[in-house]
C-alpha cells in the first residue's frame, strides 16, 4: 500500500480497516458521485441544487449580527449576484475578502432571504487577467471513510491510477477480447481510469445510477468472479466419493400406492431429478425450491425411500423442533406400515436415550432418523449415511451449506445431500446465488386448493375479528391467531401470546382454545399441536414459530397481529398454513395504524397475490437479496461493485461468459477469481 506516495502509516491504517489494502483495493474502491469542476458557470444561470464552480468580484463585504455572526459577500460576475456566506471565519480570511477582490468559488446552490447563495463555499482568488484553474476531469467523490478527506482519496486514486499507466502489467485484462466484443465491454484499465476521472461530457446521470458501460464492465467481472467460484466449488465437491443409490423401487411403490393422493406432476418431476442424481457415484447437491403447501415431504419421503432400498442410512433435519416434529409424525404415518422405523434426535434427548438412540445409528440398526441440529453434532456417527436432507432451510449463505456438508461427511464418502426451501427466488438470481447447487422446482400446487381471501384490518376493529373467529369456529373450523412481536425479543412475543390466550379465553368461552410458543418445553408444545391437529382445540394462538411447515388442512382462518412488523417472506409462510384442505380459507391482517409506505406496500401485495414468486420478486425489490437469501449477515451477496438488483440484466450473460471462459480460456479463471474474492472467502481456494 505505501507503495503509492502520500499513503502514510496513518492512511494505510485507516484504508485498511475498510479492506483496503492494495493497490488494485484503492481502484476498485470507485467514486459513489461526482463534482463538474471543469467549466465557469455564469452566475445568472444557476439555479437552486446546482453545485458549481462560479468566478466574480467581491462588491460587499459585511458582517451581520442576526442569531448567528455571519460574514456576507455580494459576488457579481455582470450575468448576477450571488450571496457568499460564512459563519465561521478568521480575521485573515476576512482581510483577504475585502471588494474588489476577484474570486474562483465552488459549492452548492441554495436559495437564501436574498436570493441564491452559496455557505461555506471553496474559494480562491484569481489574478485579474489570469484564467481561472479548473478540473480537466469530473472530480470524483469517494463513499469515505473515518478520518479520510475527500482530497487524500483524490491524491491516493491518483497515484494509483498513475502507476496503472506506468505499469499496467500490474492489473491483468483477464477478459479475452472476444468475449469483451461480445458482451460490449471496455477494457479493464480504460474502464477504472474512466470512472475515476471521468471527461467533463462524460454522462453524470448514467454514471449516478450506476448503468455506464464502465461500471457494468466491472459488475460484470465481478459477478463472474463469484460464479467461477462457486462453480470452482461445485467441481471439487462433485469429485468426492458417494454411495450410488439404486435401489429397486419396491419401497417407493409401496408408499405410492398407500397415499391417498397421485403425486402432482411437478412433485414426480422432482422426485425424477432426485431420483437421478441419488444413482450416481457422486454426492448429489440439489436444491428444492416449491412454495408453501407445494407438498415437498413426500417428495423428501421418495427421495429417503430409494437411500433405504438402497441400504443406507437416511437423516432428515429441520431447523425447529415444531417443524421437526410434524415430519416425524409425516413419516411415521407413512413409512411405519411398510415395516420402516422413524428414529427422533433433538436436543431435547438427553442421557440414556440419547446414548441408546446414537448407538443404534452406529451400528446401523436405525435406519432413519430425523431431528434438528443435534443430528449433527461430533458425537452422532453413522454407520453408512446415504442421505442428509435438510428442510425449510432460511439461512442459506455458501458458508453455511459447507458448513452442512462438512458434518454430513463420514469416513472418505460423502452422502447425497437434498435441500428444500419454501423461499422461491428468481431464477437468475438463485442461479447467482447458488451456481454451486443443482435446482429443482416444484411449481405447481396440489388439486383443489382454493386460495386464500386476504384482508387487511385496523387494530381498532379487533371485537369484529374476534367474531369472525367465533363464527368459523363454530362453523366446524378452526383458526390461528398469530401474535407478533420484533424477532429480537422472544420473551416478550410469548409473553404478549399468553395474554392473547387468556383474552381470546375469556372473549370465545365456546371455544376451545390452545396456546404455543417458543419458550414452551417441547413435551407442552407437542401436545397442544397435537390437540390441534386431531381437532381439540378450535382456535391456536400462537407466535412465529408455526410460520414453517405446519399442516393442519381443517384450519382455515389466520389472524396476524401486527403484520406491519413482518417482511413479505415471512407474511407468506405464515399465511401458508392456511388453504391447505378444500374448505375456502381466510387471512386477516390486523395491523396497528398509521403504517409506513413501505408496509402499507407489503399489506398490498399480501392483499393481491398468494404467488409465491411474484411475492418474493415484490420482496426483494423491497429488502434486496441479501435479506431475502438471509445472507445479509455474512455480507455475502454483497458485492463490491456490482449490485444484483441493479444488475440484474447481467446475471444471465454471466453465466454464459462463465461457461465461454472454462471452456476457453481455463487458465485466466484462477487469477480473476482471486482478483475479486481471493484473500477473503475460505471458500475460493480450498
Ligand atoms: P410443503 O411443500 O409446504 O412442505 P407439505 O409437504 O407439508 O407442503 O404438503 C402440504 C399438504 O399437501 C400436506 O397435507 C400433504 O399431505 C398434501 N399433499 C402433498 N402432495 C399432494 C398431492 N399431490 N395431492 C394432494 N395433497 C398433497
Ligand atoms: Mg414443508
Amino acid at each position: 500500500m505505501t507503495v503509492l506516495k502520500g499513503v502514510g502509516p496513518r492512511n494505510a491504517e485507516r484504508l485498511a480497516a475498510i479492506g483496503v489494502e492494495t493497490v488494485q483495493d484503492v481502484l476498485f474502491h470507485l467514486p459513489s458521485r461526482y463534482q463538474d469542476r471543469t467549466r465557469v458557470t455564469p452566475i445568472g444561470a444557476l439555479r437552486h441544487g446546482d453545485q458549481a464552480v462560479v468566478v466574480g468580484t467581491v462588491e460587499a463585504a459585511d458582517i451581520r449580527y442576526g442569531r448567528r455572526r455571519s460574514l456576507l459577500l455580494r459576488l457579481a460576475d455582470g450575468s448576477g449576484i450571488l450571496t457568499l456566506r460564512f459563519f465561521h471565519f478568521s480575521a485573515a480570511q476576512r482581510s483577504g475578502l475585502v471588494r474588489g477582490t476577484r474570486l474562483l468559488c465552488f459549492g452548492e446552490v441554495r436559495s437564501g432571504p436574498t436570493g441564491l447563495e452559496m455557505v461555506h463555499p471553496e474559494y480562491r482568488p484569481v489574478a485579474e487577467g489570469e484564467a481561472p484553474p479548473l478540473e480537466q476531469s469530473l472530480t470524483p467523490i469517494y463513499p469515505t471513510t473515518e478520518g479520510m478527506h475527500q482530497l487524500s482519496w483524490r491524491t491516493i486514486s491518483g497515484r494509483a491510477l498513475e502507476l496503472l499507466r506506468q505499469q499496467p502489467g500490474r492489473l491483468p485484462e483477464w477478459l479475452p477480447p472476444e468475449l469483451r466484443r461480445s458482451y460490449r465491454l471496455p477494457e479493464l484499465a480504460e474502464a477504472l481510469l474512466f470512472l475515476h476521472r471521468p471527461p467533463p461530457d462524460a454522462p453524470r446521470e448514467e454514471l449516478l445510477e450506476g448503468r455506464h458501460p464502465a461500471q457494468r464492465r466491472l459488475a460484470f467481472e465481478e459477478l463472474l468472479a463469484h460464479q467461477l467460484s462457486l462453480r470452482a466449488l461445485r467441481r471439487r465437491q462433485r469429485r468426492a466419493g458417494a454411495p450410488a443409490l439404486v435401489g429397486d423401487g419396491r419401497l417407493r411403490r409401496r408408499l405410492l400406492q398407500r397415499l391417498p393422493f397421485q403425486l402432482t406432476g411437478a412433485q414426480q418431476r422432482v422426485t425424477a431429478e432426485i431420483g437421478a442424481d441419488l444413482r450416481q457415484e457422486r454426492p448429489m447437491m440439489r436444491l428444492v425450491q416449491g412454495d408453501v403447501g407445494s407438498g415437498k415431504t413426500v417428495v423428501a419421503a421418495l427421495a429417503a425411500l430409494q437411500a433405504l432400498e438402497a441400504d443406507h442410512q437416511v437423516a432428515l433435519m429441520a431447523p425447529t423442533e415444531l417443524l421437526a416434529e410434524q415430519h416425524l409424525n409425516s413419516f411415521r404415518r407413512w413409512l411405519e406400515p411398510l415395516g420402516l422405523e422413524v428414529g427422533w434426535l433433538t436436543g431435547r434427548h438427553k442421557g440414556r436415550a440419547r446414548e441408546q438412540e446414537l448407538q443404534r445409528l452406529a451400528s446401523g440398526e436405525l435406519r432413519l432418523v430425523v431431528g434438528t441440529h443435534a443430528l449433527f453434532q461430533q458425537d452422532v456417527v453413522f454407520q453408512a449415511l446415504g442421505l442428509v436432507i435438510i428442510d425449510e432451510q432460511h439461512r442459506f449463505g455458501v458458508h453455511q451449506r459447507m458448513a452442512l456438508r462438512e458434518k454430513g461427511r463420514t469416513a472418505g464418502a460423502t452422502p447425497h445431500q437434498l435441500i428444500m426451501t419454501a423461499t422461491p427466488i428468481p431464477r437468475t438470481l438463485a442461479m447467482t446465488a447458488y451456481a454451486d447447487l443443482d435446482l429443482s422446482v416444484i411449481d405447481q400446487l396440489p388439486p383443489g386448493r382454493t386460495p386464500v381471501t386476504t384482508v387487511a384490518i385496523p387494530d381498532s376493529r379487533r371485537e369484529q375479528v374476534v367474531e369472525r373467529v367465533r363464527a368459523a369456529c363454530a362453523a366446524g373450523r378452526q383458526a390461528y391467531w398469530v401474535c407478533t412481536l420484533v424477532e429480537e425479543s422472544e420473551a416478550l412475543q410469548c409473553q404478549a401470546a399468553e395474554e392473547t390466550a387468556r383474552e381470546l379465553t375469556g372473549a370465545l368461552p365456546q371455544q376451545r382454545v390452545g396456546l404455543v410458543h417458543g419458550r414452551m418445553k417441547g413435551a407442552e408444545k407437542e401436545a397442544v399441536m397435537a390437540a390441534f391437529e386431531s381437532g381439540q382445540l378450535d382456535l391456536l394462538v400462537a407466535t412465529t414459530v408455526i410460520e414453517v411447515g405446519v399442516d393442519v388442512p381443517n384450519a382455515s382462518l389466520m389472524i396476524i397481529e401486527n403484520p406491519e412488523r413482518l417482511g413479505l417472506a415471512q407474511l407468506h409462510q405464515l399465511r401458508g398454513r392456511v388453504g391447505r384442505g378444500r374448505v375456502e380459507s381466510h387471512c386477516v391482517l390486523m395491523y396497528h395504524p398509521p403504517l409506513t409506505g413501505n408496509a402499507q406496500e407489503r399489506l398490498a401485495v399480501m392483499r393481491e397475490t398468494t404467488d409465491g414468486f411474484l411475492i418474493a420478486r415484490r420482496d426483494l425489490e423491497l429488502r434486496g437479496p441479501g435479506e431475502v437469501l438471509g445472507t445479509r449477515q455474512t455480507g455475502e451477496m454483497q458485492f463490491r461493485i456490482a449490485d444484483v438488483m441493479r444488475d440484474q440484466p447481467l446475471l444471465e450473460p454471466v453465466q454464459r461468459a462463465a461457461q465461454e471462459l472454462l471452456d476457453g480460456h481455463p487458465e485466466r479463471v484462477r487469477p480473476l477469481v482471486r482478483r475479486w474474492i481471493g484473500r477473503r472467502e475460505r471458500y475460493i481456494d480450498a
